[in-house]
């Protein structure tokens, strides 16, 4: 937990950075808010279950449904764009493996009320931002457009059927078995060359030629490329790629889509997913544009220590050693005093003597130690100790506090009352 809130922490202060606010949803919703969103075939990946008033409920598989949910019943009023962020657990019946989990944890968010492309090229930002401020070393943004991708079916007389089928195949970059599939279909050998090239190409000058005589895109292409040049020039991402074949769950995105993957991770390695969608109409509230991104908590952490990731020890301001029990109120005493002030405090509650208190001190990873004998209590003063150095110098009491705060700056975390 040491490492996961470390990590965690960094997360929500890159949230708060881009000013989003933190929204929470409930653990269970009803099984109909993901049915409807995905459809019935969903149900396979779900944990569902029935109440005793025989409400189908089902645990969140992930938190866009619920948050557009809490948006149409309560924050439809609140101005625009909402900015909402969450950290939450999420469940899906799955075959665990490394990398996915039955239980696991999202970090993501919701951009409510804009769709222009400085709002997205913010946005693929914001998701790049976090996972290299958590401190990822190798991570690649791809990014998609399902608007383009329709036209590329449509533009071949794909069949729904055929696109049901094929999307599997595009998602997980099996380009053989989608080369098998098209030569089974009426398309023509350079229909299908066409297809697996756009499809396999990362280079969005190469799209945007392809795709330049369907004058119906040309708003799609200019904004893509418009999102690629603020991404590389505002917020200096090196190498952002054009992929067609990120589709994701083409039943509600549309338009732009994006996804971040630590190449370390091997098979699971889709560290975030995120795009342009419309659920709100879905769920009776008025159409309004949103896009968010889901981020992987558990394989981000997966990743961090596949590259060696240095997470910080535990660490405490101060250890306090009562050196008889007549001395143990005082220190508690004292404890609090240096707590009130922001200092990490800890105590040795064993009575073990000094030599073992001390050795117990250098596993808490403390800088200094206050031993309080009976000597000290009389005289009021208190023995602080460096461990590093071993020097010891004598203090009174009373001007502890001001000593401290020479010697050690106090946390930033809210000191008691
Ligand atoms: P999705 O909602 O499927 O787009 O997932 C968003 C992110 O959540 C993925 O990119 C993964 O990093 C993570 N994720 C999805 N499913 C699992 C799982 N079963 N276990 C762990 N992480 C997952």
């Amino acid at each position: 937990m040491q490492k996961r809130r470390h990590i965690q922490k960094k997360i929500l202060t890159t949230f708060h950075q881009f000013g989003y606010n933190e929204i929470q949803t409930p653990i269970f919703e009803t099984l109909e808010l993901f049915t409807a969103k995905s459809g019935q075939a969903i149900i396979d990946e779900l944990y569902t279950f029935q109440d005793k008033g025989q409400r189908n409920l089902a645990l969140r598989p992930e938190l866009t449904a619920p948050v557009m949910r809490m948006y149409v019943e309560k924050l439809q009023m609140e101005p625009k764009p909402l900015k909402l962020f969450y950290f939450g657990q999420c469940f899906r019946y799955d075959r665990p493996q490394k990398g996915r989990y039955r239980e696991f944890f999202q970090a993501g968010c919701e951009l409510i009320g804009t769709n222009t492309p400085e709002a997205h090229a913010e946005l693929i930002a914001l998701a790049y931002t976090l996972l290299k401020n958590v401190g990822l070393k190798n991570i690649t943004l791809k990014i998609g457009n399902l608007d383009l991708v329709q036209a590329l079916f449509k533009h071949h007389h794909i069949s729904d059927q055929q696109k049901q089928e094929l999307l599997p195949l595009i998602d997980k970059e099996e380009f053989d078995e989608l080369k098998t599939y098209l030569h089974n279909t009426t398309l023509t050998e350079q229909d299908i060359d066409e297809i697996l090239h756009l499809l396999q190409t990362t280079d969005l000058s190469t799209i945007t030629a392809s795709f330049k005589k369907q004058k119906e895109l040309t708003e799609e292409l200019q904004k893509t490329q418009h999102i690629f040049t603020l991404l590389t020039d505002a917020f200096s991402i090196p190498t952002p790629e054009f992929h067609l074949s990120i589709v994701r769950g083409l039943d509600y995105y549309q338009g732009l889509v994006f996804e971040i993957e630590a190449p370390i991770l091997g098979a699971e390695k889709q560290l975030c997913g995120g795009g342009t969608y419309s659920l709100i109409d879905l769920f009776g509230g008025t159409p309004t544009p949103t896009a968010g991104f889901a981020i992987g908590f558990d394989r981000t952490i997966l990743a961090l220590e596949e590259e060696h990731y240095h997470f910080p020890e535990s660490t405490i301001d101060l250890y306090l050693i009562p050196v008889t029990p007549k001395t143990l109120p005082n220190t508690l005493h004292l404890a609090q005093q240096i707590r009130k002030q922001g200092y990490i405090v800890d105590i040795d509650l064993l009575q073990r003597g000094i030599g073992k208190a001390l050795k117990h001190a250098n596993t808490k990873n403390t800088t200094y130690a206050i031993i309080i004998g009976p000597d000290e209590l009389k005289q009021n003063v208190i023995t602080l100790r460096n461990m590093d150095t071993g020097k010891q110098q004598s203090i009174p009491t009373k001007e502890l506090i001001t000593t401290l705060n020479k010697i050690i700056p106090p946390t930033k975390e809210t000191p008691l009352h």
